[in-house]
């Protein structure tokens, strides 16, 4: 009786964990039809300064556009390409399509700023990455000093040393480097010294409950305090609405990147934000 019951729940067990692997599986190789045919495209989404309302830049955020499902969010498929050795291709297609975009852009006469695109940090484990990016500049027309690469600080602190030499070299190439999602990962300040950073995000789990949240609005004066004292560039991740504008304005960090200026949008709509007067270039 009770091996019966074993079974029986091991099957139960087994079938939907059969199915979810189904699924795992069936998008996987859907991604790699779909990163084989070129089909993943950026999403551009501005960073404001606020204090002169300028465009620094825009981030390129990977959409993934399918008949049958529509817009496949990053949530869904950033995951499933960093487990299954597509995150690479896919950080590379999303980057030289952003980078076509902005050089098009300036041949229209038009200052889009600084690129910032996410980096897996498995790309670091390539030696030839920096040539790979140097390659894929010339080859669009593109320069480093419009690139900045975002690393998500719990990536970077996970091989600090390896992501020290690495960021070196593109840092002095002349790329930039954010990192992102900062206060969500583990930074020790002997590293953050270290690193050739050019720019913390504080992340957007900080940026929410401001400027109510005590704790928060702590948190985050303490993050801006320590950027300006190293020297970096400071933006907020996630700003909704003008009271955390405010907020993050009257206590000197005046980048910003949300919804409360515009949602990440197709290289179409993007150009809109770049006639002269919007732009303000
Ligand atoms: P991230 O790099 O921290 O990007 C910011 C995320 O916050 C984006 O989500 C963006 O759409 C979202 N966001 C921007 N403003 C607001 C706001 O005001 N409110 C809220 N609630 N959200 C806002 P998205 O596009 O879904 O991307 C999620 C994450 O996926 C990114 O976080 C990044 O870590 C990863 N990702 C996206 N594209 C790429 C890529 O091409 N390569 C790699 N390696 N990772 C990527
Ligand atoms: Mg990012
Ligand atoms: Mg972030
Ligand atoms: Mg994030």
């Amino acid at each position: 009786q009770a091996k019966h019951e074993g079974r029986n729940g091991f099957r139960l067990f087994n079938s939907s964990l059969t199915q979810n692997a189904h699924e795992r599986l069936t998008l996987e190789s859907r991604l790699r039809q779909a990163l084989q045919a070129d089909e993943l495209e950026p999403f551009f989404q501005p960073q404001i300064n606020t204090s002169t309302g300028e465009i620094e830049g825009f981030e390129a955020l990977a959409r993934w556009i399918t008949p049958e499902d529509g817009l496949i969010s990053p949530g869904r498929f950033i995951p499933l390409a960093e487990n299954s050795g597509l995150i690479e291709t896919l950080d590379l297609q999303i980057m030289r399509k952003a980078m076509k975009h902005f050089v098009h852009w300036r041949k229209q006469g038009l200052q889009p700023g600084i690129l910032s695109v996410n980096l897996n940090v498995r790309h670091f484990q390539n030696p030839h990455l920096l040539q790979v990016l140097d390659h894929m500049i010339a080859d669009t027309g593109f320069r480093h000093q419009w690139l900045e690469v975002e690393v998500t600080e719990t990536q970077l602190m996970s091989k600090p040393e390896q992501a020290i030499q690495v960021l070196s070299k593109l840092h002095e190439a002349g790329i930039r480097i954010a990192l992102d999602d900062f206060g969500t990962g583990y930074s020790s300040l002997s590293y953050l010294k270290r690193l050739p950073i050019t720019k913390l995000k504080i992340d957007q789990s900080f940026v929410r409950d401001l400027p109510g949240d005590q704790e928060d609005a702590s948190i985050v004066k303490a993050v801006i305090a320590l950027a300006k004292s190293l020297g970096l560039e400071v933006l907020a991740e996630g700003t909704e609405t003008e009271a955390q504008i405010n907020f993050l304005a009257q206590n000197q960090c005046d980048r910003v990147q949300g919804y409360f200026y515009a949602r990440p949008m197709p290289a179409g709509e993007a150009l809109d934000y770049l006639t002269p007067d919007q732009a303000r270039a």
